[in-house]
């Protein structure tokens, strides 16, 4: 992801044949997907295809996928933490965070890549299993886990549910036992490490509902699940995990919080005898939302975790486990971007006489709840046309009944932008679909997926029929 530039090779290719002047496109760059290009007439593309053509074909709002874009990110990740691992005797698995972002075709294309799905609900496993995932291939998360979705779990025959409380272990035991199965868990626990954004702090306590706190040694809360998960022989206890936070940009909140997992594996191992062997140390890579933004980059952070943890088992004097991760934002984040129709231009006055330009587009809040939900920045572009005329400091704004209902804070667009423009928000692939709501009775916007030239449906636009369907008078 350090990477900006498209790399010349088939997509260039494959528009030189469809008669496409090569040369003529500018790769727009972070934060937008690799495929993200700008002809020298002003109007941008998604892997060859025009925001025009999305926009006549689909419809306002999309979500864009490049499909590209995200198999290299998914490809990437596995390809860096292979090889970093590799250096240091260790193996690892990625596993793609379903809940990211998931549908039958985006499950197929991470497994593909070579990555496995984590996921976190019944829904996500179901998704994941209709794409043709194996179960061993699969994760279950959740704190609050239903016996349907353990039962359905242990019958697909998931390769770890990740259990997160002492009652759940007995609950995972006692519904495998009945079965005649024994159930590969891993425990979460909590590292009193936290991150997101460029900082991380590390806390000895934790105040939050997932995982088992590390506080308190060999009388711990994580100790505890994880003696009892030995204990119980309908279980078989793979191993530790950790996950940390989100949108991490800072790679130390990493390695503190493996260091701490492999300190207690190895007091595991000296209280039981049972050195388990595997760790995941959970998802958050940060990717760039803001141009100039530089997004963690999987060679660099696979390598200085990969050092890290090679230390820290010296040190402990235990050999490496094997290990995980779970990236979910940065395979599927930047790879899309959502395209929306301009609405009403209002000019509003603010402090300082400064004028506001509120842009108002087709969608909002229940398309994209980050904004509202967690005060996320995001960027946004004139695509349909170029414009000579001065920018202006514009809000971007959804169609919804709140005043909170904004898709971007601050940025500059041309003084002229005007109803009927497209206006798309860049990194916007991971928790924007898989977040959606029907806000104000607003259908779902499509998920259209671009690959070389050529862009396909792989969630439909709801429709007001579908919203009525649900409802029984
Ligand atoms: C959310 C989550 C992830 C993925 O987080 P990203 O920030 O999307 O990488 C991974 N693991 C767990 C347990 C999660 O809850």
């Amino acid at each position: 992801m350090a990477q900006r530039r498209h790399p010349p090779g088939a997509r260039q290719r494959a528009r030189a044949a469809r008669g496409v002047r090569a040369g003529a496109d500018v790769t727009l760059g972070e934060p937008w997907s690799r495929g993200v290009s700008r002809s020298a007439e002003g109007d941008v593309r998604v892997a060859g295809v025009s925001v025009h053509e999305l926009a006549a074909q689909h419809g306002t709002p999309a979500y864009v996928l490049d499909e590209a874009d995200l198999r290299s990110r998914a490809s990437g990740y596995r390809r860096a933490f292979e090889a970093a691992f590799a250096e240091i005797g260790a193996g690892v698995d990625v596993y793609y965070a379903g809940k990211a972002f998931l549908s039958l075709a985006v499950a197929r294309w991470v497994h593909d890549e070579g990555l496995r799905v984590d996921t976190a609900t019944g829904g996500e496993l179901a998704i994941a299993l209709r794409a043709g995932v194996p179960g061993p291939h699969i994760g279950l998360h959740g704190n609050n886990k239903s016996d349907d979705e353990i039962v359905t779990a242990l019958e697909a025959g998931v390769g770890r549910i990740i259990v997160d409380s002492l009652v759940e272990i007995e609950r995972v035991a006692d519904l495998a036992g009945a079965r005649g199965l024994v159930a590969p868990v891993m425990v979460r626990v909590t590292t009193g490490v936290h991150a997101g954004g460029h900082e991380y702090i590390s806390t000895a306590h934790e105040d939050q509902k997932f995982g088992l706190s590390v506080a308190g040694g060999a009388d711990s809360p994580a100790m505890a699940a994880l003696r009892r998960a030995v204990e119980r022989p309908e279980l078989h206890l793979l191993g530790i995990h950790s996950h940390i936070g989100s949108q991490i940009l800072d790679p130390s909140g990493f390695e503190v919080a493996a260091r701490v997992v492999l300190t207690l594996r190895a007091e595991l191992a000296e209280r039981t005898g049972v050195l388990v062997d595997e760790v995941d140390l959970g998802g958050g890579y940060g990717i760039a939302y803001l141009p100039g933004e530089v997004a963690l980059d999987p060679d660099r952070i696979a390598k200085d975790v990969a050092a890290s943890v090679q230390a820290s088992s010296a040190d402990l004097g235990t050999p490496l486990p094997r290990f995980s991760i779970e990236p979910g934002r940065a395979i599927v984040g930047p790879a899309g971007l959502t395209l929306y129709t301009v609405g009403t231009v209002k000019p509003v006055r603010i402090d300082d006489g400064r004028v506001r330009t509120y842009v108002s587009v087709d969608g909002g809040m229940s398309d994209n709840i980050r904004p509202a939900l967690y005060g996320a920045q995001y960027h946004a572009e004139l695509v349909g046309r170029v414009s000579q005329v001065e920018p202006v400091l514009a809000r971007v704004v959804g169609k919804h009944c709140e005043s909170g209902d904004i898709v971007v804070h601050e940025v500059q667009l041309p003084g002229d932008v005007r109803a009927g423009d497209l206006l798309a928000v860049a990194a916007t692939g991971a928790y924007g679909r898989s977040m959606a709501s029907n806000y104000n009775q607003v259908p779902r916007p499509p998920v259209v997926a671009v690959t070389d030239g050529r862009a396909r449906v792989l969630l439909r636009r709801e429709t007001v029929d579908d919203l009525l369907a649900l409802d029984q008078g």
